[in-house]
């Protein structure tokens, strides 16, 4: 049986072939990947994981592809989307354990609703609980491993295991050793609060982001990580950079911190216009602006 046909048998329509990145990516570029497989269950996933190590397939797993930026080459490998790995579900009051697929908002929203705070202010990351969990995801003073307990992970030999948050190191958008795992789900505690009060800070927080974010052009959020002692977007600005264009990808006017594809955009375009505003930068300001998103594949 040929790859494309195993692929095809075991999923059915949860699977693609030569699916162009702009379709599961916010950043709308990028060229194709060669399967990409939507799997139903933890077992389909390690077992999809396992026969791409078999076949030496490249393998990647994604959430809602809202901090990656795929090559225009493509990659020719098998994709997995987390979306069916959902579900939340409270347990002992203020404990409640999700899927990695479970949309980070769709979580965020559900707490404020049940009177669970914590995580209010993380409204509107568009990305997947496993993207925020590996991201160590964060907005306006909360971070994800703020209130994390544990999560289950999964390694390329199918174990299942759960690690507890101080197993793993972690930081200002940083989690290491998540690079060869899966996050399966997360388990969080949160506290007490109306849920009157963090709607309302809901709210609130998605106003601030609609007034602040181009969140009318695709993009995938802060491209920098902030550097200690100032701010990414700032040192953008003060440089000149603000609407600058490569192509189709522009520093965002709206808010430096981003780019966005403002319409046509390659994955090259938005490569080329990230090393000139680290260049620019550095030799003006003298930070050297660290990447928070994460390139996939060939950018040579
Ligand atoms: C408009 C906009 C606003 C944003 N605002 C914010 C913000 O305020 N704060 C912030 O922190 N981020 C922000 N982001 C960035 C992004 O939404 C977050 O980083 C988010 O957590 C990524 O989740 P994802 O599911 O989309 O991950 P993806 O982009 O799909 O993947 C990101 C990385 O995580 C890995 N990954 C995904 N799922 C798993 C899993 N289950 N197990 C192991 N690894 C996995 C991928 O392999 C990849 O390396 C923004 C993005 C956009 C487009």
């Amino acid at each position: 049986m040929s790859d494309y046909d195993a692929i095809k048998d075991k999923f059915g329509a949860y699977c693609s072939f030569n699916e162009p990145a702009a379709n599961f990516t916010t950043y709308r570029t990028g060229g194709a990947a060669w399967a990409l497989v939507r799997p139903g269950s933890r077992d389909e996933l390690g077992s999809l994981w396992r026969w791409c190590l078999e076949k030496k397939r490249p393998f990647c797993v994604l959430g809602k592809g809202s901090n990656v930026l795929v090559s225009d080459k493509g990659f020719d490998g098998v994709t997995a989307l987390t979306e069916r790995l959902a579900g939340i579900e409270i347990s002992g009051g203020y404990t409640v354990k999700a899927g990695a697929g479970v949309l980070w908002d769709n979580l965020v929203r559900f707490c404020a609703e049940k009177g669970l705070g914590g995580v209010e202010k993380t409204s509107g990351i568009p990305g997947t609980v496993g993207g925020a969990v590996r991201m160590n995801a964060g907005a306006y003073g909360q971070e994800i491993f703020d209130r994390l307990v544990s999560f289950e992970a999964m390694d390329s030999e199918r174990r299942i295991f759960t690690l507890k948050k101080h197993q793993i190191a972690h930081g200002y958008r940083n989690v290491r050793g998540l690079e060869s795992l899966i996050v399966l789900s997360a388990t969080f505690e949160f506290y007490p609060l109306g849920s009157t009060e963090l709607l309302a800070e809901r709210a609130r927080v998605l106003v601030k982001r609609a007034e602040k974010q181009p969140l009318d052009y695709p993009s995938a959020g802060s491209v920098f990580k902030r550097p200690v002692g100032d701010y990414a977007s700032r040192l953008i600005d003060v440089c000149g950079l603000k609407g600058l264009k490569i192509g189709g990808a522009q520093v965002s006017s709206k808010h430096a911190g981003f780019i966005i594809n403002s319409g046509g955009a390659t994955s090259a375009d938005i490569y080329r216009l990230i090393r000139k505003v680290q260049s620019e930068v550095k030799a003006r300001t003298g930070f050297e602006l660290e990447l928070e998103q994460i390139m996939l594949g060939d950018f040579t």
